[in-house]
C-alpha cells in the first residue's frame, strides 16, 4: 500500500501486516530520541479491538492493563471511533473563551451521577489534583489554612505538587525542595488521621482504591469516619479518583461501592472529587468535580487550561458515559469483578507459596506476590515485573502496581471467556510449564 507516494510494505488492506514492521528499528529511534523517563518492556504495540492487542511482530495479547485503567470500552470501540470522527469533522477546539456545548452536557453528566456540584476539565490526571489543590488553598486562604493531609503509599500524579502530595519517597528523590505544605498520614488508619489535624490544615486527600501503591481498598470505617472528622474540623475531604472511579469498582465512585451495604453510606459524599483515566476512554481528559458553595472558589481568573474541556474530548468522554450507562457495564463490572476476583483467590490457593494475597473489587484486582519464592527467585528485578514479563511472554498484558503486586485494569468490558483465557495462563505461568 502507498502512504504520500511512499511504498509501506508493513500496511495491507488497511491492516498492519505486521511482521514486516521492526521493532529493531521502533526501538532505536526511542533510544536516539525519547527521554529515558521509562524502563520499558520489549514490546510495541501497533493495533488494538476489543480487549486485544497486536505488536509489530503480529503476535497477539489479550490485554488486561487498558492503557493503565484507561481505554474503557477497550480498543476501537466502533462507536467512540465514529464519534471522535464525526467531531473532527465538525469542530476541534476554540478555548475555555467560549461555550461548548460537549463540555456544558458531560458537566450535566457527572452532576446527576454526583447529585448536583460542578466541574472543571483539564487533560490529565496531574492537572486535575493541581487545580484541586488550588482549590483547597484558596478556600482556606482567608482564614490562613493551606495544609493539606494526604496518605502514605498514595500516588497524586507527577507535578510538582503531585509529587509532594504522593506518600511514596520514589517520586521525591532529587527534586527537592518540594511545594510546602503537604503531610502524609498512614492510611486507613483513622486516629492518625485525628491526630495530624492541626489548625493549618485545610483538607485531607485519599484515593478510595490506593492504584499505584498496590491495590488497597480504603475501608467502610475510615471512608466514613473521615467524614465526621473533616465535618466536625471543617476541613474539606477530598476524593482522588483518577484510577478507581469511572465505573471500575461497578460503580460511579470506589466509595459508592465501598460503602453500599452500610446504612451511613448513602448519605456520604466528599467535598471535591478528580477524575482522568477512563474519563475518556483512551483520549485525554482530566476533571475536578466540587460540591455545591466549594466549586464557586475558582472564580473567573483564578485557574486556566487552554486545552481543558475541548470538543474532542469531552465529545468522546460524553460517549463513555453513555455506552457505559446504556449496555450496564457497573452491573456488569461486579459480576465479572466477582468472578475474576474468585478465580484469583483459587489461584491463591493452589499457589500459597508464591501468591501471598489477592485484593480489590469490581475491575480494579491486585495479585500480590511473597518476595524470593521459588518460582520467582530474588533478583534485580522486583517480583512484579517479573512476572509482567513472563506474562507479557505469553500474551497477556498487565501491569505492576509497586514491587510485589501484579495488577489487573482491563477495560470495562471484559466477559467471564476473557477472565478463564487469563487464569489458565497465570496457572501455567505459575507453574512454570
Ligand atoms: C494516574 C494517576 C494520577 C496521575 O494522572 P496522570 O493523568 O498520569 O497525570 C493521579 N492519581 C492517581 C490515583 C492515578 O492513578
Amino acid at each position: 500500500m502507498k502512504v504520500r507516494g511512499r511504498e509501506i510494505p508493513w500496511i495491507e488492506n488497511g491492516f498492519m501486516r505486521v511482521k514486516d514492521m521492526n521493532f529493531q528499528s521502533i526501538q532505536s529511534e526511542f533510544q536516539s530520541s525519547i527521554v529515558p523517563n521509562y524502563g520499558r518492556y520489549e514490546v510495541a504495540f501497533v493495533r488494538g479491538s476489543g480487549n486485544r492487542l497486536f505488536d509489530s511482530t503480529g503476535k497477539q495479547y489479550l490485554d488486561l492493563a487498558a492503557g493503565i485503567a484507561v481505554c474503557s470500552l477497550g480498543h476501537a470501540h466502533p462507536e467512540l471511533v465514529e464519534t471522535l470522527h464525526h467531531q473532527a469533522k465538525e469542530l476541534w477546539h476554540v478555548s475555555n473563551l467560549f461555550y461548548q456545548e460537549p463540555q456544558g452536557h458531560l458537566g450535566s453528566r457527572i452532576r446527576s451521577l454526583l447529585g448536583g456540584g460542578k466541574v472543571f476539565f483539564c487533560n490529565s490526571g496531574g492537572e486535575a489534583n493541581e487545580a484541586l489543590f488550588k482549590m483547597a488553598r484558596k478556600y482556606g486562604n482567608a482564614d490562613g489554612k493551606f495544609e493539606i493531609l494526604t496518605a502514605l503509599n498514595s500516588f497524586h500524579g507527577r507535578t510538582l505538587a503531585g509529587i509532594t502530595a504522593t506518600g511514596q519517597d520514589k517520586v521525591k528523590t532529587g527534586f527537592e525542595p518540594l511545594v510546602p505544605g503537604f503531610r502524609h498520614i498512614p492510611f486507613n488508619d483513622l486516629t492518625a488521621a485525628e491526630n495530624a489535624l492541626s489548625d493549618k490544615t485545610i483538607a485531607i486527600l485519599i484515593e478510595g482504591i490506593q492504584g499505584e501503591g498496590g491495590i488497597v481498598p480504603a475501608t467502610p470505617e475510615y471512608l466514613l469516619g473521615l467524614r465526621k472528622l473533616c465535618d466536625e474540623r471543617g476541613v474539606l475531604l477530598l476524593l482522588d479518583s483518577i484510577q478507581c472511579g469511572m465505573f471500575r469498582s461497578g460503580r460511579f465512585q470506589s466509595y459508592q461501592r465501598v460503602l453500599e451495604k452500610y446504612p451511613d453510606g448513602k448519605n456520604f459524599s466528599p467535598d471535591a472529587i478528580t477524575m482522568a483515566k477512563g474519563l475518556g476512554g483512551g483520549f485525554p481528559i482530566g476533571a475536578l468535580w466540587a460540591r455545591d458553595g466549594l466549586a464557586e472558589v475558582l472564580g473567573p481568573g483564578s485557574h486556566g487550561t487552554t486545552f481543558g474541556g475541548n470538543l474532542l474530548a469531552t465529545a468522546v468522554a460524553n460517549k463513555v458515559l453513555e455506552i457505559v450507562e446504556r449496555d450496564g457495564l457497573d452491573k456488569k463490572v461486579r459480576e465479572v469483578g466477582n468472578y475474576f476476583s474468585s478465580r484469583l483467590q483459587h489461584l491463591r490457593e493452589c499457589f500459597p507459596t508464591t501468591i501471598s494475597e489477592v485484593r480489590g473489587m469490581g475491575l480494579m484486582l491486585g495479585l500480590e506476590f511473597f518476595e524470593g519464592s521459588i518460582r520467582f527467585p530474588s533478583t534485580d528485578k522486583p517480583v512484579s515485573a517479573q512476572v509482567v514479563s513472563e506474562l507479557l511472554q505469553r500474551g497477556i498484558v498487565c501491569v505492576p502496581a509497586g514491587p510485589r503486586v501484579v495488577r489487573f485494569v482491563p477495560s470495562l468490558t471484559l466477559s467471564r471467556a476473557e477472565v478463564d483465557e487469563a487464569v489458565d495462563t497465570f496457572k501455567t505461568t505459575l507453574q512454570g510449564k
